[in-house]
């Protein structure tokens, strides 16, 4: 979508992103030097903080995005996935294992790591104090919310998404029942809901043009005040991350060469075109093509294995946006210096798996439900100011093991068994447009 833009678009509009971001990160630091370098003069403070104005807005809009973005990704999906009985129940157990793999790969080397203990960065004023003890039973009775549109006013992920799955399964089940009969035009209501969800798509489009500009006042101001500091905690935290990733990536080759007839080699050199496509648009619903295509011709996977992973799979299975957030919750403890003991890291996980089977396939949409893991556990928001920094690096390398977990899935699901030769490959292909 944002490529197909670029067309009427303003110059500035055509520079890539990455590259915006990278010219806004020079223009800051020079400015932050100029500002104090870290001994900035008093009568320059109140300029200072208000370099932070656009992000503390693009924060704003992004958690006011979070919660129409969540209800309708979910209800979208539901309605119009095409998902066999048994092919879903073996679907659903390998997305919550591989997800739940991914997350406790991103706690464990967040622990081991400790990036957010490698720098120290400034807490934002108010915010030290806010984790809050949670019970779990109380977070369980909490998952119900006392009335429908509370947990929209109140940005509460976990309510969220029990709506959002309640009315989905609801309106599938409908959906199913009355189809045959004629009763309700499903077709009208399935375009609402997809023209909703595009809308929102859209103005988040419009937040990310915003994020250079963002990034920009966020690092001018934190180099004026604190210098270079914090941003030793943010590579750190890149370095973690990494490994993560690489982890989660060893694990989806031993499980295929495990659970599958596809030779892990084959299944990194087939998918190759898939890896670099979600590197390079950050968003895993663009790939779902190449993603598909791939799986069938180079690696040459059965087409019902294929869409059941690429089509379903880049829907609801997020395992790098997954393990993200909960590193960056953890990070931002460390940063804090407020270790989450095994209890809140266990919280972090629950809303983790769901934050991501929220998070559309697009990019920065880790970003955007981030905001809601963060307030479920106490953590202070503001923080994700910084993360807005490494958000644009890191979205493409977590889309890469996005598209690779979806691959994963389908070839576990094509089973140990590979599909006989004189299947025509790539002949049901058309089905994706
Ligand atoms: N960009 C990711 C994707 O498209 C989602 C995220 O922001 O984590 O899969």
């Amino acid at each position: 979508m944002i490529e197909a833009e670029s067309k009427t678009s303003h110059w500035w509009q055509r520079i890539p992103l990455y590259l915006q971001i990278a010219i806004a990160l020079i223009l800051a630091v020079s400015v932050g030097i100029l500002l104090g370098g870290g001994n900035p003069a008093a009568g320059n403070i109140a300029l200072i903080n208000n370099l932070a104005v656009p992000c503390d807005l693009v924060l704003k809009i992004l958690r006011a995005l979070a919660t129409p973005l969540i209800l309708l990704a979910v209800v979208h999906t539901f309605l119009t996935a095409n998902i066999p009985g048994t092919a879903g129940r073996r679907l659903f157990v390998l997305l919550l294992t591989n997800t739940t793999v991914a997350i406790l790969i991103g706690l464990l080397v967040a622990n081991i790591l400790q990036p957010g203990k490698w720098g120290q960065i400034r807490a934002p004023e108010g915010s030290a104090d806010n984790i809050k003890n949670l019970d779990p039973w109380a977070l369980l009775q909490n998952m119900v919310p006392s009335s429908v549109v509370e947990p929209l006013v109140n940005n509460n992920v976990l309510q969220i998404i029990v709506i959002a799955l309640s009315f989905g399964i609801v309106l599938r089940a409908l959906k199913k029942e009355q189809v045959a009969s004629n009763k309700i035009n499903y077709e009208a209501l399935e375009w609402v809901i997809g023209t909703l969800f595009d809308a929102v798509v859209r103005i988040l489009e419009w937040v990310i043009a915003l994020i250079p500009l963002a990034v920009f006042g966020i690092v001018a101001k934190t180099v004026a005040l604190e210098g270079f500091t914090p941003f030793k905690s943010l590579g750190a935290l890149i370095i973690a991350v990494l490994v993560a990733l690489f982890l989660q990536a060893c694990y989806y080759l031993i499980r295929v060469k495990i659970g599958s007839w596809v030779n892990p080699l084959q299944f990194l050199t087939g998918g190759f075109d898939a890896f670099m496509t979600a590197f390079s648009t950050s968003s895993s619903t663009v790939t779902m093509p190449i993603t598909f295509r791939v799986l069938q011709e180079k690696i040459g996977l059965r087409e019902s294995s294929a869409s059941l992973g690429a089509l379903v799979g880049s829907n609801f299975n997020n395992d790098g946006t997954a393990l993200y957030e909960a590193m960056a919750a953890l990070f931002i403890a460390q940063v804090l210096n407020r270790n989450l003991d095994l209890l809140q890291q266990l919280i972090v996980v629950l809303t983790s798996v769901f934050a991501s089977v929220g998070a559309a396939g697009i990019p920065n949409a880790g970003l955007v439900t981030m905001t809601l893991v963060f307030s479920s556990v106490g953590l202070p928001t503001q923080y994700i100011a910084l993360l807005i920094t490494v958000d644009w690096f890191l979205d493409r390398c977590r889309t890469a093991i996005n598209v690779m977990g979806d691959m994963t899935v389908s070839a576990l699901l094509d089973g140990k068994q590979k599909k006989p030769d004189v299947e025509m490959i790539g002949s049901e292909s058309e089905q994706l447009e």
